[in-house]
């Protein structure tokens, strides 16, 4: 089974208009280097227009994203709330 196979096995609550991580895309279009695009596994930070576009709906809650961005401010990151976020499945 592939990454992407076992990552669909995944089911996410998603807590509609209450993100977790919250995108300064302002602070975002000063980073030269913009690590999140390939260090997200999930491949949740795209390149839109040289604007960063971010959807929480899929995140692992891993915390690559938190501990890679070079930009202090650029990314807010939390825990989803009791019941919200995802969901790991195995098999
Ligand atoms: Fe992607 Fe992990 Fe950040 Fe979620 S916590 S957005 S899965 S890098």
């Amino acid at each position: 089974m592939g990454v992407e196979q076992k990552l669909g096995v995944n089911k996410f609550v998603v807590d509609d208009g209450n993100p977790h991580i919250k995108v300064n895309k302002e602070i975002c279009k000063t980073c030269g280097i913009k690590p999140c695009l390939v260090a997200c596994p999930a491949s949740l930070y795209t390149l839109k227009e040289d604007d960063i576009s971010f959807d929480f709906a899929g995140c692992l809650e891993c915390g690559t994203c938190r501990v890679i961005c070079p930009k202090p401010g650029a990314i807010d990151w939390n825990y989803p709330q009791g019941t919200f976020g995802v969901v790991f499945r195995y098999g």
